[in-house]
């Protein structure tokens, strides 16, 4: 790398490609690849330039530790405002009590609602990692592994769904302090008032992390479980399209425990350009537009779900209540590590994920999961699913022909046109 030549007063006026172009090709280059093939990760999405921009902005400068009109810093007047605002549609679009809009991911909103219900060693109840759980919903090497006695419940061998029935029975067994529904990989709605009467039954607290359908739930095409719960953790970044960040949502009573867990608790200073972006991506998650943008992940989802059951593969469940499909690879050749590189090389971006009582580890596992968000995103339908499902089947099946999947696959990325006119990056122009 050469020695940087730039003078101080130079540095203050100019943006990233005279600064430091090796970085801006970089993301240039990464603009070029989320263009270029069909993304269906299911955890992520393509999210608005409005909130690009957002992200990018001032507040990054800030530090306004502590909460709106009770800071630690000096100057908080305006982010005051802009926190403020995040909470008060936050509040607004799932209709909860109270909404601590400071958590920098997901992983921090499940942590400090631990810190918050429970004391170290207490006990948990949450669905088990391979059946579709999260990893700091008690995963051993995790920080929720290590501070508390977790107990899992996982999905009926018959129907790959939640047995209410069983985990009522665990329940009553381990009498958890705390129950966790909802997960990374589970296909079908989360019946947060059923774990309501089990949670009742036991006197367990309740925390339904909709880290994934958040974005339906906004749109009103999953079940709130907001009324059922004590407490809501939930990313910005995956269905709900916003900047990478999290967001915890909890009954009046719950309040206080909440914003201490976060701060002091376990963060420092609030990343208020993101919680800026927040704001902007609840105020989108309550347009008209927004709810046709999720009712097209759900049609896309279940047109994709047809045409792979058609095309011979099998899905847990059978299909989808939501925008992720878990494929059940145990029935084919294939590994999920197999299929994911596979579908690489056809410019289709999935990811291996284990199913219920699969017998490979998780690095290789039996299954892969497809999600919708992100390609719906940039504006694929029905039909452009059926194809994306298509382009699948083939390129699992028998003697594919490799280069022309590939060659539809960038067709209909074409056709599609990611963040056009865009590089990447906001540009700095004084
Ligand atoms: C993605 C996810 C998280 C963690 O989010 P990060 O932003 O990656 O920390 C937590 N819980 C569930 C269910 C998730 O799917």
């Amino acid at each position: 790398m050469a020695v940087a030549q730039e003078t101080l007063e130079q540095l203050r006026r100019q943006g990233l490609e005279s600064v430091d172009p090796e970085i801006a090709d970089l993301l240039g280059q990464e603009l070029e690849r989320q263009r270029g093939q069909i993304e269906l990760i299911a955890s992520e999405n393509f999210t608005w330039p409005s909130v690009l921009e957002a992200v990018g902005s001032v507040p990054t400068n800030k530090y306004a530790e502590g909460y709106p009109s009770k800071r630690y810093y000096g100057g908080c007047e305006v982010v005051d405002e802009i926190e403020a605002t995040a909470i008060e549609r936050a509040k607004a679009v799932f209709g909860a009590d109270h909404a601590n809009v400071q958590p920098h991911a997901g992983a921090q909103t499940n942590m400090a609602v631990y810190m918050a219900a429970m004391q170290p060693g207490d006990t948990m109840l949450s669905l088990e990692l391979s059946h579709g759980g999260h990893l700091t919903h008690g995963l051993r090497v995790n920080f929720s592994g290590r501070l508390y006695n977790v107990v899992h419940y996982g999905v009926s061998r018959e129907t790959n769904l939640v047995d209410y029935d069983e985990v009522r029975d665990i329940a009553k067994n381990c009498r958890p302090k705390l129950i966790v529904c909802g997960g990374s990989a589970y296909p079908r709605a989360v019946e947060a008032d059923r774990f309501r009467e089990i949670a009742g039954d036991v006197g367990a607290l309740l925390l339904c992390d909709m880290a994934h359908f958040a974005g339906l739930v906004a749109a009103g095409l999953h079940p709130n479980p907001v009324p059922h719960c004590d407490f809501i953790t939930s990313t910005t970044h995956k269905t709900l399209a916003g900047p990478r960040a999290g967001f915890i949502l909890c009954r009046e009573e719950h309040a206080q425990a909440v914003d201490r867990a976060v701060f002091p608790g376990m963060q420092g200073g609030p990343l208020q350009h993101v919680i800026a972006a927040k704001a902007v991506c609840f105020r989108i998650a309550a347009t008209e537009a927004f709810r046709d943008y999720q009712r097209q992940v759900r049609a896309n989802a279940d047109a994709l779900a047809e045409t792979l059951v058609e095309g011979g593969l099998e899905l847990l469940t059978g299909g989808t209540d939501t925008h992720l499909l878990q494929v059940d690879l145990r029935p084919t050749r294939w590994s999920g590590k197999d299929a994911e590189e596979r579908l690489a090389e056809v410019k289709v971006t999935v990811n291996r994920n284990t199913v219920p009582f699969d017998e490979r580890p998780p690095t290789v596992a039996s299954g892969i999961r497809i999600g919708t968000p992100a390609a719906t995103m940039r504006g694929f339908d029905d039909d452009d699913f059926r194809e994306v499902g298509r382009i699948i089947f083939e390129a699992l099946g028998d003697a594919p022909e490799l280069g022309a999947l590939a060659a539809q696959s960038e067709e209909l990325c074409r056709r599609r046109p990611l963040y056009p006119g865009f590089r990447g990056f906001t540009t700095y122009a004084a």
